[in-house]
């Protein structure tokens, strides 16, 4: 009786997956006694893929490189949508204090009426002021007007 040959049962090996099919990172090549390569560069890979859904935005796989904060984007979707959501909650804000500053309020003025913290009012104002918005200089270096408000 000849040899029992693990070889010739084998399903031949018709495809070797050579990168990992949830990350993407070159696999190692498969070993001989494998009847086929692994298409995972880990099972923990395998699971995150498997169960990640597609990125609700571009539809990318999120691949598990999600952090939770981003559920269901891929990364780069997840902090561009993080910065959509912080701009959506400061553009409010950032109309009030420029209204405030309009009607002649000093920083520390809007900072109190809305209440921010100490010199936010000054921030936002100069990060409008850079994004090309008219802001009027602070009454501040305009006493008649400040006392004027008060
Ligand atoms: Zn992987
Ligand atoms: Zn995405």
């Amino acid at each position: 009786m000849g040899r029992f040959c693990f070889h010739a049962k084998a399903k031949p090996m018709t495809e070797h997956p050579t990168h990992c099919a949830g990350c993407g990172v070159k696999l190692p090549p498969p070993s001989p006694k494998a009847n086929r390569g692994r298409k995972w560069c880990s099972d923990q890979c395998r699971k995150k893929t498997l169960y990640s859904p597609p990125c609700i935005d571009c539809g990318t796989p999120t691949n598990g490189t999600t952090p939770s904060k981003h559920k269901g984007r891929c990364k780069a979707c997840g902090q561009r949508h993080v910065a959509e959501v912080a701009r959506a909650k400061s553009e409010p804000i950032d109309q009030a204090v420029l209204e405030l500053r309009r009607q002649g309020y000093l920083n520390w003025a809007i900072e109190d009426k809305l209440g921010l913290p100490y010199n936010a009012a000054a921030s936002r104002l100069c990060r409008m002021r850079r994004r090309g918005v008219e802001v009027p200089p602070s009454p501040y270096w305009f006493p008649a007007a400040a006392q004027e408000e008060r």
